[in-house]
């Protein structure tokens, strides 16, 4: 029986292809074109977001400057409704409204009221101051702020019994921008650095060092702080590019794991596919081999049981020869059935082994007198080394007798033209060795380790012709690690071979 090897593993790598590889790669290419898209859409509404907080921004700080404003204004009318107004009243707003920089009031005359007396170039100011102030809002009156010079002063026409004056307020820079600035901008929240730009582009506040920052929005002030902006930066290295970035990279490496991990898993899965197909062969093998080696001796002792029973062979010495091979065959079939019953019992776990001292001497004498007949028709040359001191060494004689008779039969199978047999009993490093060496064909390195496993055959085209069913050195690595320990090969292909069971002298528990 074959089993073609091939086709399921063909059939495994298409599928493993289509049902993984195309689907990681579709996954890949969605995966990179969604990241680009995400990263243009999550920049364009971060810019908006930013332009959002930008505005509001200067939004509350104008509230909160038109509130204080509007306090101060509230009290000086109420001072000049009264009927006891006096200009030198207004001294007192001025030292307890601490954003007032300079007040002054004048008349629609240019009559200065307050202060009493004028510095220098605070004439030169009222002077400009009233030429912005045009006739409709001296009459309507109201409220504005007027650039003069450098400053922005805020301009309200009062009406009062005494006819409409002006009210005019510089500020305090350093007071605007802790009581207004600094306040309205602490509270604001978030990774970003905010900052106030005036017309020069010069930063009036900020709440971290701008070293490094990029800019991402600014949002214009109103008439209150003419040209002035507020302006958002990101930190060095936190934009949301470098974000996505960040992203992508983390998106990225956990792909690639993904991938590995789906790789390795396909690999695993071809490797025990191709495990589970390889012994499905070598299964199919064992149970060809196994009844092409139960019919050889059974045919032979059937065949020389009839001539006997026919009685026609008289000659002594070939009754006694066909005697031999009725002997020899039974044995070999004993052999084989005990070989494939004790692995039947090791692969079910119910394998038992009655371990006490043995003398080693008479069971290899034992084990090469029912293999005497064989070895001395094939022409073998035996070389038995045994001292004569070895000790008894705790074994399951039944079980070890059965490891040297396959290792024994082996050596015989496997030897060509140098029909040569060693055994050795040594004690060596703790151990008993026993040694069954031969001048056979050889095992190539490569499949050192595997004879050892269950069914396997080197090379089927040289093993095919001899008989065998690939348990055998299974059963010997079973017996040898059953009483802890172990068994070793070394062979040259064309020069030999040479297994070694070691089994220690004391019982380790
Ligand atoms: P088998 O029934 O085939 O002998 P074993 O398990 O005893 O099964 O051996 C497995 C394989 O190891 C054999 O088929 C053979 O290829 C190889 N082998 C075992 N002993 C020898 C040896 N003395 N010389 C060469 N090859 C050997």
């Amino acid at each position: 029986m074959t089993i073609r090897l091939a086709s399921p593993l063909v059939r495994f790598s298409t599928f493993g292809l289509l049902a993984v590889v195309l689907p990681a790669a579709i996954l890949a290419v969605l995966g990179y074109v969604s990241l680009r898209q995400w990263e243009t859409s999550a920049e364009l509404l971060f810019r908006e977001q930013a332009r959002d907080l930008a505005s509001m921004t200067t939004e509350k700080v104008e509230m909160l400057l038109s509130r204080t404003e509007d306090e101060i204004l509230s009290r000086i009318e109420a001072l000049l409704r009264r009927p006891d107004f006096a200009p030198a009243t207004l001294a007192e707003v001025a030292a307890t409204a601490p954003l007032i920089g300079r007040l002054y009031l004048v008349d629609r005359g240019g009559r200065v009221f307050f202060p009493a007396a004028l510095a220098g170039e605070e004439a030169g100011v009222i002077s400009k101051l009233l030429v912005e102030i045009s006739q409709a809002f001296w009459e309507r009156g109201g409220r504005r702020h007027v650039v003069v010079g450098d400053q922005v002063i805020l301009a309200a026409v009062l009406k009062t019994g005494r006819g409409p004056l002006l009210v005019a307020l510089s500020r305090n820079p350093e007071v605007f921008r802790r009581e207004i600035l600094e306040k309205t901008l602490r509270a604001v929240e978030g990774p970003t650095i905010i900052a106030v730009l005036d017309d020069q582009d010069r930063a009036v506040y900020a709440r971290a060092p701008l070293e490094g920052a990029e800019r991402i929005a600014t949002a214009p002030f109103g008439a209150a702080l003419p040209s002035w902006r507020v302006a958002l930066y990101h930190p060095h290295g936190m934009s949301p590019r470098a974000a996505i970035r960040r992203q992508a990279t983390v998106f990225t490496i956990a792909f690639g794991l993904l991938l590995v991990v789906i790789v390795a898993g396909l690999v695993a899965t071809y490797r025990l596919v191709r495990r589970e197909t390889e012994m499905a062969r070598l299964k199919a093998d064992f149970v060809a081999n196994v009844s092409h080696d139960l019919k050889t001796p059974l045919s032979l002792i059937r065949m020389f049981g009839e001539t006997l029973e026919m009685g026609r062979v008289t000659d002594e010495a070939a009754l006694h020869e066909y005697y031999r091979v009725i002997t020899r065959e039974s044995e070999r079939l004993s052999r084989l059935i005990d070989n494939v019953l004790d692995f039947s019992r090791i692969e079910g776990g119910a394998r038992t082994y009655d371990i006490a001292p043995t003398a080693v001497e008479p069971l290899i004498r034992e084990t090469l007198e029912a293999f005497g007949y064989v070895l001395a028709k094939e022409g073998f040359k035996v070389e038995v080394t045994v001292p004569p001191d070895l000790p008894k060494v705790p074994m399951d004689a039944g079980a070890v007798g059965q490891v040297l008779a396959n290792l024994v039969d082996n050596a015989i199978k496997f030897s060509a033209e140098r029909k040569w047999l060693g055994v050795e009993a040594e004690i060596q490093a703790g151990h008993l060795t026993l040694t069954v060496a031969d001048k056979g064909i050889g095992i190539p390195l490569a499949e050192l380790e595997k004879i050892f496993q269950k069914f396997y055959r080197v090379g089927r085209s040289e093993t095919q012709g001899r008989r065998g069913s690939g348990v055998g050195l299974a059963l010997v690595r079973h017996v040898a690690e059953a009483h802890g320990g172990r068994v070793t090969v070394e062979s040259r292909p064309g020069e030999g071979s040479r297994f070694t069971l070691w089994l220690p002298l004391c019982r380790e528990s």
